[in-house]
């Protein structure tokens, strides 16, 4: 069916997403801040507000060129299982995007040049909500298999995306994963309250019953060595994300009480599945300083308030962001504007162009007490900061637990050196334009190839990751080519 073109619709509806529930509410629970219901005569209204423009610039700014005019024609129409055969067509797990996407595809949609964009995340949500609600979303377990065996190390957004798609193609797929569940990221790092892991086990179970192996609890070159998953398979995918953390380069940082995010925010998830932590660190009743402007940082804030923090300050070593997109950064590109987090509308302090200097223990138990700093004014070069003007030398915040989310700096890649793979100038895997590294049949996806990005873009890698696998192994491939855009990815802090 043609699309149909609304001209005007726009002007009858105002934007209005899914929202999220009351801030006072939310941080009393772990469930997730969006709102839980919503309502199909709303988002068929919302749907009505694209204005099938002729040059779709919003499939341009998503990673993986979703296919958003069609499906929010679809909506409109009401023809919603068609709107989720659409969605699928490019994105393997849309609610993994529908709830965690920072929806760059919004920046650049063409009413967003001088109006509100239309709500795309809020229908790419509701199409797959609906799906899984009518039970539409079923296995699809391939017709026939080739003799072909492909192991995928990493089952996060992109080891999962690639495994559907080598799977669908018909190849025999391992997933391996160090953790005892499968997820990445998506299980094990984001808050259960941004994203429910119910979710990540509905997919999972998918790609069980689709015939897709997971062999948790192994961690690849320490359980099992990667010479042998390279001898044993015909193709090998590395998608072991980019979690080595960057180092907070001041005193103090070995004192009690100082940890990485990522050593914080798990822990979290483990409670809330029922899982103990011996000697685990909770935020209740502590003066919390995050260390991090970024939305790992964001997540910490919002977990630490959850536990019963007595105060939590945010600090970002860079400049605010301007409240308008300055000059150089023109639509369609993704705004670089102060937007204020989820985790900041619940609460707790946000601080900008604070240099930490020294995290120090006044006391002398060991323990952090407190943060010093210098408020700085930066100047910035080609968007590095290249000098500054100090403001106030002698900047203190109280600091019982200091949560460190300064950005990761690339994939944990020892376990792989024996196979002789290289890493770039970046520190992440090396590979040229088929997604393969310097080892023969030894690909590499997502964060450990692009360095820390967004769901989206792990997806997308993932994808692509599978049809140059294919090709790899069969000469030819049916599988789609995902990103459309060779835009550079949205750096993750
Ligand atoms: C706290 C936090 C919150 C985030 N929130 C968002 C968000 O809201 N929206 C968004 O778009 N993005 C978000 N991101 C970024 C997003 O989660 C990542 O970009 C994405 O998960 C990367 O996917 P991946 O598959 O490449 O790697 P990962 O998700 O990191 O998965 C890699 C997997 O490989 C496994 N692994 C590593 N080494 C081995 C080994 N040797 N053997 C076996 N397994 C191994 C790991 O255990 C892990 O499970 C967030 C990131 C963090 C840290
Ligand atoms: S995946 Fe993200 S960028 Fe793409 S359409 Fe969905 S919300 Fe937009």
């Amino acid at each position: 069916m043609p699309r149909e073109h609304h001209p005007d619709g726009y002007l009858k509806h105002k934007r209005r997403s899914i929202g999220k529930r009351d801030p006072k509410e939310r941080t009393g629970d772990y469930a997730e801040i969006w709102a839980p219901d919503w309502d199909p005569e709303h988002l068929k209204d919302q749907g009505e507000r694209c204005v099938d423009c002729g040059v779709p610039t919003c499939m341009s700014g998503c990673p993986i060129g979703n296919r958003i005019p069609e499906w929010n024609d679809l909506v409109h129409k009401e023809d919603w299982k068609e709107a989720l055969e659409q969605l699928h067509a490019t994105n393997n797990f849309p609610e993994f995007t529908g709830y965690t996407c920072p929806a760059p595809c919004e920046d650049a949609c063409v009413l967003s040049y001088n109006d509100d964009p239309v709500t795309i995340k809020s229908i790419e949500r509701a199409i797959v909500d609906k799906g899984w609600k009518e039970g539409w979303i079923q296995p699809e377990p391939p017709t026939s298999r080739t003799d072909h065996r492909v192991a995928i190390v990493g089952s996060g957004p992109a080891g999962l995306a690639a495994a559907q798609q080598l799977n669908r193609a018909g190849h025999h797929v391992t997933v391996y994963e160090r953790d005892d569940a499968p997820g990445g990221l998506m299980t094990y790092g984001i808050p259960d309250f941004k994203f429910a892991k119910k979710r990540v086990v509905q997919r999972v179970n998918q790609l069980r019953e689709e015939g897709i192996e997971f062999v948790t609890s192994t961690a690849i070159g320490t359980d099992l060595a990667a010479d042998r998953l390279h001898d044993e398979y015909d193709a090998t995918c590395l998608a072991i994300g980019a979690q080595k953390h960057r180092e907070l380069p001041v005193p103090g940082t070995d004192l009690a009480g100082v940890m990485p995010a990522m050593d914080f925010l798990p822990q979290e998830n483990r409670r809330q599945h029922g899982t103990s932590v011996p000697n685990g660190v909770t935020a209740e009743g502590k003066n919390v300083v995050v260390l991090g402007g970024g939305d790992t940082g964001a997540d910490c804030v919002a977990t630490a308030h959850r536990q019963g923090a007595k105060q939590v300050v945010q600090i970002g070593i860079n400049q605010k962001p301007p409240s308008e997109r300055p000059s150089d950064n023109p639509w369609p590109e993704t705004a670089q504007v102060f937007k204020k987090t989820y985790a900041q509308e619940e609460g707790g302090s946000q601080e900008f162009a604070v240099n930490t200097t020294e995290l120090a223990d006044t006391d002398g138990d060991g323990h952090v007490n407190e943060l010093r700093a210098e408020r700085v004014e930066w100047t910035y070069e080609n968007g590095s900061r290249v000098g500054k003007t100090v403001i106030d030398p002698d900047f203190r915040v109280a600091a019982d637990l200091v949560l460190v989310a300064i950005g990761f700096t690339g994939p944990e890649s020892s376990p792989f050196s024996s196979l002789g793979v290289q890493l770039n100038d970046h520190g992440t895997f090396a590979t040229d334009d088929t997604l393969m590294t310097d080892v023969d049949g030894v690909f590499a996806a997502g964060d450990a190839r692009m360095g820390a990005s967004l769901v989206v873009w792990a997806i997308g890698e993932g994808r692509d990751a599978a049809r140059q696998i294919d090709r790899y192994l069969m000469g030819t491939s049916k599988l789609p080519a995902s990103l459309q855009t060779q835009n550079p990815p949205i750096p993750f802090r």
